[in-house]
């Protein structure tokens, strides 16, 4: 089943919100009903919209896991420095050289992903549709809380 050989509904409509990534979390609530109606009647950009998003959450994922993995790194590198006699000497490399390198190499990763983060997470709308998913799990969370009081009571 590919979402290229199904046909847009609209498609004006569908060219706008393509252009916008299918993301219309920024536009206003009067003006969103009609791009929701859009994505109720439409299964491609419905499907478009939610490969984007997922896009997103997995770019933001991917540059987090890698900010993680140069902070361990360098948790790592500070660690294993009562060990770098055995270490660095069967190499034969300048110790003091060798670990101010790594740790440099290390920093440099962590600023560059934690750039990185910040740039998926402003050009994208990872945050925004992470914050409607928790907003809606509070909803449905506040919906049910008062029928569980209420069976309590019943009891
Ligand atoms: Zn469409």
């Amino acid at each position: 089943m590919s979402t290229a050989r199904m046909q847009c509904t609209d498609r004006v409509v569908g060219a706008i919100l393509a252009s916008w990534r299918y993301d219309i979390s920024g536009i206003s609530p009067e003006m969103r009903r009609d791009y929701e109606n859009h994505f109720a009647e439409c299964a491609r950009c419905r499907s478009r919209q939610k490969f984007h998003r997922s896009l997103d959450v997995a770019l933001a994922v991917l540059t987090s896991l890698a900010a993680l993995f140069f902070l361990f790194a360098l948790a790592v590198l500070k660690h294993i420095r009562p060990l770098e006699h055995v270490a660095f000497n069967v190499f034969g490399l300048d110790v003091q050289d060798t670990y101010h390198m790594l740790i440099s190499a290390g920093i440099a990763g962590l600023v560059f992903s934690v750039i990185a983060l910040a740039l998926v997470l402003m050009a994208t709308s990872a945050p925004s549709y992470l914050s409607d998913i928790a907003q809606s799990r509070a909803r449905l969370i506040e919906e049910r809380l008062p029928a569980a009081i209420k069976s309590l009571r019943s009891r």
